[in-house]
């Protein structure tokens, strides 16, 4: 396995993708959907979920 493909198995997180606005960054995992934390402050309220700050 070459250095590029570790770093693009290894950790696991770069495929892994906001499922509403496709952002890679900040991923919030709940009840098996990924957002980001922008959507997920945008959803949370709507799935009745609580706030997490
Ligand atoms: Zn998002």
């Amino acid at each position: 396995m070459t250095e590029t493909q570790k770093k693009a198995t290894g950790k696991g997180t770069a495929r892994h993708t906001c499922q509403m606005c496709g952002r890679k960054q900040g991923l919030v995992s709940r009840y098996h959907i990924l957002f980001c934390r922008q959507c997920f402050r945008e959803w949370a309220p709507k799935m009745g979920f609580k706030k997490m700050d």
